[in-house]
């Protein structure tokens, strides 16, 4: 379990607004500590007036998802600055744009919590939830996180049948979670593939439950990150992000309007 005085241990925790409280407090790991606080604290100019949140990023969205949405981990500036996930930074403009062009999200933007966004069937998480210096968690960091994944998967699990991963770092932090029963006795954990499938942009898989009497298979699908490095080159257009995402949400069970069909 994650370590920290004040760190519960997932596996004891049964719903998912006390998982989200929980990880808010986690000091498992001194490096990530030691960064979000002092990115905290020093800012970036653009947002001297502000007070960063400078905590562990807790996932967001409906309690109930069919559809999961695993990144990589915060953003200095972004959501450990806003205490939201891929709000306040470049990624998420992008990402929310796109799940607003699908049906996803009630907006397009995503700036501060209480902006009035909402995302539908959907919730956003990451497998590492303290913001890293270079964006890059070291493997024990990402290890040391894995148990909140692993709960918070666990507690969707009457509902969840889809996933997109953005990035091969999320892909690869995602599967042995997914192969994992959960540890307090729920989930059976599913079936991954030996060897592990590949990450590629728009692949898919289809896993089975491990005990498939006590859950559903799980879609799987792989996008290239919404990081500036992919989407500024073009390696990754808007089109490309919402085709995953529409997938994914039609694969999930999902209707959602985009709004030309609305008539926003
Ligand atoms: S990265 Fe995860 S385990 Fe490490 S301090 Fe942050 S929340 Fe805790």
């Amino acid at each position: 379990m994650p370590g920290g005085a004040e760190t519960v241990d997932p596996a004891h925790v049964h719903d998912l607004t006390a998982l989200d409280a929980a990880v808010s407090a986690c000091r498992a790991c001194p490096r990530l500590v030691a960064w979000r606080e002092e990115v905290a604290a020093t800012k970036r100019a653009a947002f001297r007036d502000e007070t960063y949140w400078g905590r562990p990023v807790p996932g967001f969205g409906a309690h109930d998802a069919r559809l999961m949405i695993v990144g990589l981990a915060p953003a200095a500036h972004g959501g450990n600055r806003t205490g939201r996930i891929f709000t306040g930074d470049r990624s998420g403009d992008v990402l929310y744009a796109a799940m607003h062009a699908v049906g996803l999200a009630s907006q397009p933007t995503a700036v501060a919590i209480g902006d009035g966004l909402e995302v539908y069937g959907t919730r956003l998480t990451a497998p590492v939830r303290c913001a890293p210096p270079a964006n890059k968690p070291t493997p024990e960091e990402r290890d040391r996180c894995r148990p909140w994944l692993a709960r918070e998967l666990a507690l969707l699990r009457g509902a969840v049948r889809a996933v997109v991963v953005l990035g091969g770092w999320g892909w690869q932090a995602l599967l042995p979670v997914l192969a994992t029963p959960d540890p307090a006795g729920g989930h059976p954990g599913w079936v991954v593939p030996r060897p592990r499938p590949a990450f590629g942009h728009g692949v898919h898989v289809t896993l089975d439950a491990a005990d498939p009497q006590a859950a559903a298979p799980l879609e799987v699908f792989g996008c290239y990150h919404v990081s500036q490095q992919n989407t500024f080159t073009g390696r990754l257009t808007p089109a490309m992000l919402e085709d995953v995402l529409a997938r994914a949400a039609h694969a999930a069970g999902l209707d959602p309007t985009p709004p030309a069909r609305r008539g926003d």
